[in-house]
């Protein structure tokens, strides 16, 4: 029956109408009242339009609606519904689920409801509202997961009810390893359609009775309660499995997730605290490399925030020209007159308290964040602004330079150095480039290509740290260098072991038979010295013996003496 007809029989349905008209404009969500007598049901008149229902009075709501649930959610909304109609009269439901709207596409709408009952203790009334979750901003336009406000809503609601019954369970944060190559790569749409599958494969990883929430950026987000470490870890497999078999357009990219733990009450039951300590420990995965899976613990993340601290610190100095940011220099001598023949330049940062933080700390963070470059870049100019006035007391003075592996990858590094040489006039024979970080180079052609040029000009290319790590020999086989600086580790010992004291000596003879020139570091003592010196006929030394590293004021003394 039309809406005027059914409305025309009944003048108390008449009054109800105008009652649910005032109520329907006064109301953002979606309305319903179903007569459970007779079936009859007044349907909000936007409900109506949007989900293209015949009208606003219907008698066979349910039949209609039911077909247009998304088939997945269809047996959780009959059960509860019908629980709701059953149970007596505190009975409601509450469910969040996929509604197909007039446009054929399905969205999240969360529906509640309950009924009301006559003086003879018989169903009455339905009442219903549906609320889109695209208007209460649930639903990931991209994914069409629920949102990051669907899921601060949940994780409050199911920590709240977990702390009040001494419940556990644990919040967790997926982060995807390397989707940016995607996104920077393709165009938007296109890495959007790759997210949705994405979010597909890692929500048919999931138990049924869990959510997948998008949250911004790349990752997403799962509340879990009552789980073990274990069944975490076997999730986890699952995902990685499944972003393995998601490939990209020509199979050029792969996928893989990182993803970041926190249990409650372990961690407490604060929403916030929660959700920021599985965001801290999905970055700490990250920083480990791919596909890690990190379990929050807070002795990690009080590092993990100072790390975070110094970072942000950094940053600031960076534009403000590296303030903050010191050199000290270390004596290099010649090993066989002990005369001093130039230094080190060692980074060093000052906190606004006036601590000064060692290199050890801070140049990782520099090197994964890449902020090593612009500072790198400072380093050189710094330092070659001080050998050439330190070459007014000791002509001939050189000046050894750290450089990270990501400071050659970068297209201008040349020209910093170059530049620099050309601003201080700087003869190019007196500056040496260390490279730190010979263990992790993969591509020796690059980093050869890279300092010959340097070597061209004049400039002399020394290998750190010769001796820790493995392969030793094998680098000495790859890189074209001009100096090996032989670690401390090589000397640390020569003093009480006859075996390390003919280590150190062949190792001398070997690179000197080569061609290199040798620098022992961390020779702490006389005899030490000796030792190198007299027997090993080492070329340079530099070491806390003749001098640890220091500031430029201090070190300018050395030349009046
Ligand atoms: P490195 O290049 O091997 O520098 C030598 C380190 O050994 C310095 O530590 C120095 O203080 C220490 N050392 C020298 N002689 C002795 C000794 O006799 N005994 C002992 N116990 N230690 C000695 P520092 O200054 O803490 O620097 C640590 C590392 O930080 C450097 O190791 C280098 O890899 C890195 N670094 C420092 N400045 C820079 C920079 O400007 N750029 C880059 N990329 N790395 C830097
Ligand atoms: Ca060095
Ligand atoms: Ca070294």
């Amino acid at each position: 029956m039309a809406d005027n007809e059914l409305l025309a029989k009944s003048a108390v349905l008449q009054r109800l109408k105008r009652f649910f008209d005032v109520f329907q404009e006064n109301m953002e969500n979606y309305p319903y009242v179903v007569d459970l007598h007779t079936g009859v049901t007044m349907v909000a008149r936007r409900m109506v339009e949007y989900f293209a229902l015949p009208g606003e009075i219907v008698t066979d709501f349910h039949d209609l609606w039911k077909p247009l649930i998304y088939s997945d959610d269809l047996p959780k909304y009959e059960s509860l519904l019908e629980e709701a109609f059953d149970s007596g009269s505190s009975a409601s439901y509450d469910l969040e689920y996929r509604v197909k709207n007039s446009d054929g596409q399905y969205g999240w709408v969360w529906g509640r409801g309950s009924t009301s009952y006559d003086e003879s203790g018989q169903p009455d009334f339905f009442v219903g509202v549906i609320m889109r979750m695209d208007w209460v901003l649930h639903a990931d336009p991209v994914t069409g997961l629920l949102n990051r406000y669907a899921f601060e809503m949940d994780l409050k609601n199911v920590v709240e009810r977990a702390e009040e019954e001494n419940a556990a369970g644990a919040v967790i944060t997926v982060g995807l390893d390397n989707f940016h190559i995607l996104y920077d790569t393709y165009d938007h749409a296109y890495s959007d359609s790759v997210m949705k599958e994405i979010g597909v494969s890692i929500a048919n990883v999931l138990p049924s009775h869990l959510n997948l929430y998008k949250l911004d950026g790349d990752s997403f987000a799962i509340i879990w309660p009552d789980v073990t470490p274990d069944e975490i870890a076997i999730i986890f497999a699952g995902i990685q499995i499944c972003l393995r078999e998601l490939k990209t357009m020509n199979d050029k990219v792969y996928f893989s997730a990182s993803a970041g733990v926190v249990f409650y009450p372990e961690s407490g039951y604060d929403t916030r605290a929660l959700y920021r300590y599985s965001q801290a420990a999905l970055q700490m995965a990250q920083q480990r490399g791919k596909e890690q899976l990190s379990f929050f613990s807070h002795e990690e993340y009080q590092e993990w925030l100072k790390f975070t601290n110094l970072q942000r610190s950094f940053e600031d100095s960076i534009e403000r020209g590296c303030e903050g940011f010191l050199l000290y220099y270390q004596p290099q001598v010649d090993a066989r007159t002990q005369k001093l023949i130039g230094c080190e330049a060692l980074l060093r940062w000052q906190e606004p308290t006036g601590e000064i933080i060692s290199p050890v700390v801070f140049i990782p963070i520099l090197e994964r964040t890449r902020l090593i470059v612009p500072v790198g870049s400072w380093v050189v100019n710094e330092a070659i602004r001080t050998c050439k006035e330190w070459q007014k007391y000791l002509p001939g003075f050189e000046m050894s330079v750290n450089v990270s592996l990501c400071q050659l990858e970068t297209f201008d590094f040349h020209s910093v150095v170059e530049e620099a040489l050309t601003r201080y006039d700087l003869p190019p024979e007196c500056l040496v480039l260390e490279l730190t970080e010979s263990q992790s180079v993969s591509n020796w052609d690059f980093v050869n290509d890279q300092f010959d040029r340097f070597r061209k000009m004049g400039v002399k290319v020394a290998m750190d740290d010769f001796g820790v790590g493995n392969s030793s020999l094998g680098l000495l086989k790859n890189f074209n260098c001009d100096i090996v600086k032989v670690d401390k580790v090589f000397v640390d010992d020569i003093l009480v072991s006859e075996f390390d004291r003919k280590l150190v000596k062949s190792t001398v003879q070997l690179c000197q038979g080569i061609g290199m020139t040798v620098c022992i570091e961390g020779v702490e003592e006389k005899e030490a010295y000796e030792y190198l010196a007299n027997e090993c006929d080492v070329d340079v030394i530099q070491g806390f013996y003749f001098g640890r590293p220091e500031p430029k004021t201090i070190f300018e003394q050395r030349f009046q003496k």
